[in-house]
This record gives structure tokens, C-alpha cells and sequence, in this order.
């Protein structure tokens, strides 16, 4: 299916009509006309992906004066969450992407570049190529790190060998599309994981099977195919209002669920998976081994923070998230918990919510309004409630729309009201196949729409 272009003006009316335009933040409601602010400070952002852009945008409006640096190596600016649709053949790849430079709001000046190191103490960001740059506040939005080496027998450049595919990559994507065309012609055992580590978008692996299922189905071919979803947790998923349509609909479709089982290395040659079961029998946890042969793998790597967050000691020392070097931030105000003129938002912050840039759409405008008050020396007071979502797609048509807050109570935001969103609707579809990518490129990323 093509995907429907939509200009800026066009959404604007779209969003005002759905009520997502206009910020919300815990103390009030802001236009983004009516608030500014003459706070000073030199800020500088890490990472220009959907928080760092968005922060820039909005922080860029709110500030009468604002001195915005931001700092990221990359060319291009992808809507991640459009993967999917690209390894299910509904966007083409060129629909996912523009150009970096367009991305950037005009107030901010962007230094393209690695950061190496961040030095808390002295308020300096050390760089690959620019040098050492200071700053008197700090944005950190540099996503997170995917550890392609955690997975034996598979490397980032060997994505596809052995029919072995992710969609958590842009190529891996696009050579996922093509698999699944194939394999639903030569049929066979196909084979779907996620992981161990707190991962984007926790949807998105069951998102993959289900779409491959239903593909198979309209090729007529589903009877040649068997399909089985290997999950490290010990539920599908854990917000419960949506979990029991969740496993009806697996069920429904005969794809077998297989709790707390880790992928630990492929053999591409032999299309073999080497995975471990956790067992817990009392108090004692067993680790059972086992091998699975396959025609067709999607897996999810193990992610991290990046490497130079967890090496500027910036990361949670003790606690479920210290093990992968998550930030150490407050999950309400989203400031560190060490230093208080940084804060940390998007993939790389160490809060207990999904990584999910529909939770950075709702962290944005707090962690903003937040460093304002900082940089006036008030106390930060707007809160995060730990919104996030998830458009769980789970036919050519249809999408349970998952939005829950960090009691995984649901916190719907569309106007889908007079819908059962407990259960997958047509409507959330086309929320998210036609709304969603515009919402993000025009909206998002210029401070609208939060
Ligand atoms: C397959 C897939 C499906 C998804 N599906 C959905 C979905 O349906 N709904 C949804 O809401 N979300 C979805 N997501 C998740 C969503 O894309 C992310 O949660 C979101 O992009 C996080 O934003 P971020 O700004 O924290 O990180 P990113 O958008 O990843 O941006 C990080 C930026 O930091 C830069 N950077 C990294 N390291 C450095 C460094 N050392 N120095 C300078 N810059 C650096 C990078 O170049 C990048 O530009 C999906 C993601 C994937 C991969």
C-alpha cells in the first residue's frame, strides 16, 4: 500500500482537528505562542534523533535568546518507527528518511560530530574532531546503542546471511521485506525474538511476526509456514489491558509463544539458533540450552546506553537499570539525579517506561519546560507521567493501540474515544500508517504536536 503524502499546513489542520497540537505539561497548558522565556544559557544538546530535534524546536521557541548547540555525526534523520512498514512492504525505504540538515531548527547551530566523552564536573563535552566544547546546561539525547556482538555468529554487515534478518536497522528492514516475500513462497519454520535488554519500541518484534503471518495469508501460503515467537520475558506483555487481546489474537493465529527464552547466537551456515530457557524452580534459576533449526529468523539485538554515557559516569549505579548503563534521571522531572543541569530524555534515559519516540513526543515539553526553570534558578515542577505508546500492528489493517503511563494504565490520546481500544481497530491503522510519519517530520521535530 502507498504511503499518503501529507505537507506541513495539511497536518497542522490534521492535528488541530485531533487534539494533539498544543503543549500539555503537568503545571498547565502552553500554545507554544503564548509561553517564552528570557532564561540564559549556553545549552548543548547530544544527539539530534527525536528527542535532541524536538528539544532544539521547542526550547528554540520558548527561548527569547536561544544559544543552542547541537551536537550528531549523522546525514540522514529516520522515522524508526516506519521500519516496520518498510519490512512489510507499506512505505517504501525513501519514505523514512530526510536529509539531517532540514531537520534542524534554524535557531540552533549544529556541530556534526561523535561525542567521545562528557565531563560533568567541569561542564564540557569532549568531541572526535571539534575538541572540547562547554556548556552551562546539557541536553543528553543520544539514543541507544545497539550490541550487534552480543549475538554470536551475527555482525551488523552480515545481516541477512543465512536468512537471519531485523528489522532494527534501516538495510535490515529492506532485506527483511524481501525475505518474507520469499519465505512465504518456499515456506518452512520461521522464527521471531526479542531480547534480554530493555529494547525500542517493545511492540515492534511481534509487530514483524504478525504482519509476516497475515502476509502469508494473503499469498495463500500460510498453510506452509510455521511460526513461533521466542520471548526473554516471562509475559507476552506487560500492560495488562491490552495483554489478553494480545494472546487471543497469537492464538487465533496459531503462532505458539515461548516465555523466557533467550537468543544467544545463530549459525547462519546450518540456519540454526543456539537458545537458552530460564527456569526458576524455587529459589534456584536453571539455565537450559537448547537448539532450534530455522528457514527463516527475525531477532532483536541486545541494546545499552551508548558507550561514552556509561564511561562519563553519567549512568545508574545499582538497581534493574545500572546493568545496561541507562542515565541516572529523575523518571518525573527528567533531570540527573547527580548533576542538575543536565537533563536526559528519550532511549538513552534510564526510566521505566517503553523507548518509544511516542514517549519522547510527552517528555519533550517537560523536560523543556524544566530546564527553563533551571536556567531561571527556580525548582524544576513538571512531571512526566511516563507515557508512552505502542502501535501494536497486527494485520494489514488493523493496529491495537497500546498507551499506558508507568502504572500501565491505559492513557488514550486519540480521538478514538467511542472505540474498544482494548482490541485492534482500522482506525489505529490508519493513525498510524497515514498520521503518524507527517505528525513526526512537520510537527514533532518543529515543537508541535507534543
Ligand atoms: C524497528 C523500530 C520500530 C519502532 N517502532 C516504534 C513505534 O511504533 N512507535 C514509537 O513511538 N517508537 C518506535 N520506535 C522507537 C523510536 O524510534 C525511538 O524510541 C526514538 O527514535 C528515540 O528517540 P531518541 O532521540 O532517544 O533516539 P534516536 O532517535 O535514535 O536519536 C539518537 C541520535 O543521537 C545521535 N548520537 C548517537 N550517539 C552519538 C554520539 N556519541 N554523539 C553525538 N550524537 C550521537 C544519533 O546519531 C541519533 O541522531 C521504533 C524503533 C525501531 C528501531
Amino acid at each position: 500500500m502507498p504511503s499518503k503524502k501529507i505537507n506541513r499546513r495539511k497536518f497542522l489542520k490534521i492535528a488541530a482537528a485531533t487534539g494533539v497540537a498544543g503543549v500539555i505539561t503537568a503545571t498547565g497548558v502552553y500554545k507554544l505562542t503564548e509561553f517564552s522565556s528570557k532564561a540564559k544559557g549556553k545549552i548543548v544538546i547530544i544527539g539530534g534523533g527525536a528527542a535532541g530535534l524536538s528539544m532544539a524546536a521547542l526550547l528554540g521557541r520558548w527561548l527569547d535568546n536561544p544559544d543552542i548547540t547541537l551536537i550528531d555525526p549523522s546525514d540522514r534523520q529516520y522515522y524508526q518507527p516506519g521500519f516496520t512498514l518498510v519490512a512489510s512492504g507499506v512505505y517504501k525505504p525513501e519514505d523514512v528518511w530526510k536529509e539531517q540538515k532540514d531537520c534542524i531548527h534554524s535557531h540552533t547551530k549544529w556541530i556534526k560530530d561523535i561525542v567521545k566523552e562528557v565531563k560533568p564536573v567541569s561542564n564540557q563535552v569532549i568531541t572526535a574532531e571539534n575538541g572540547t566544547i562547554p556548556y552551562d546546561f546539557l541536553v543528553l539525547t543520544p539514543g541507544l546503542q545497539i550490541n550487534w556482538e552480543k549475538t554470536e555468529g551475527i555482525t551488523q554487515q552480515t545481516l541477512g546471511l543465512g536468512n537471519a534478518h531485523t528489522i532494527y536497522d534501516f538495510e535490515g528492514a529492506q532485506k527483511t521485506w524481501a525475505a518474507i516475500q520469499e519465505f512465504s513462497k518456499t515456506g518452512g519454520k520461521g522464527i521471531f525474538t526479542d531480547t534480554y535488554t530493555k529494547h525500542k519500541c517493545g511492540g515492534a518484534p511481534k509487530k514483524i511476526c504478525l504482519l509476516t503471518e497475515h502476509y502469508t495469508r494473503k499469498q495463500e501460503t500460510r498453510n506452509n509456514v510455521d511460526l513461533h515467537y521466542y520471548t526473554a520475558s516471562h509475559e507476552l506483555y506487560d500492560v495488562p489491558y491490552y495483554t489478553p487481546r494480545l494472546l487471543e489474537i497469537y492464538n487465533e493465529r496459531n503462532v505458539p509463544i515461548n516465555l523466557n527464552t533467550r537468543l544467544k547466537g545463530v549459525d547462519t551456515s546450518a540456519k540454526r539458533v543456539y537458545m537458552e530457557r530460564i527456569e526458576t524452580i524455587g529459589d534456584e534459576k536453571i539455565t537450559i540450552p537448547f537448539t532450534e533449526d530455522y528457514d527463516f529468523l527475525h531477532f532483536t539485538p541486545p541494546m545499552s546506553a551508548p558507550d561514552f554515557v556509561k564511561e562519563s559516569g553519567l549512568s545508574w549505579t545499582e538497581g534493574k537499570l545500572a546493568a545496561e548503563g541507562w542515565v541516572m534521571v529523575d523518571k518525573e522531572t527528567l533531570i540527573h539525579k547527580t548533576y542538575s543541569n543536565i537533563v536526559c530524555l528519550g532511549d538513552c534515559a534510564g526510566i521505566p517506561t517503553s523507548k518509544t519516540s511516542a514517549a519522547v513526543r510527552k517528555q519533550v515539553p517537560v523536560a523543556a519546560m524544566n530546564l527553563i526553570s533551571l536556567m531561571d534558578g527556580k525548582t524544576p515542577e513538571t512531571k512526566y507521567n511516563g507515557y508512552a505508546a505502542c502501535p501494536i500492528i497486527t494485520d494489514y489493517g488493523h493496529v491495537l493501540l497500546c498507551e499506558f503511563d508507568y502504572d500501565k494504565n491505559p492513557q488514550p490520546s486519540t480521538p478514538f474515544t467511542h472505540l474498544d481500544m482494548s482490541r485492534e481497530q482500522a482506525a489505529a491503522w490508519h493513525l498510524k500508517v497515514s498520521v503518524l510519519k507527517p505528525m513526526y517530520f512537520n510537527g514533532m521535530l518543529n515543537g508541535y504536536g507534543m
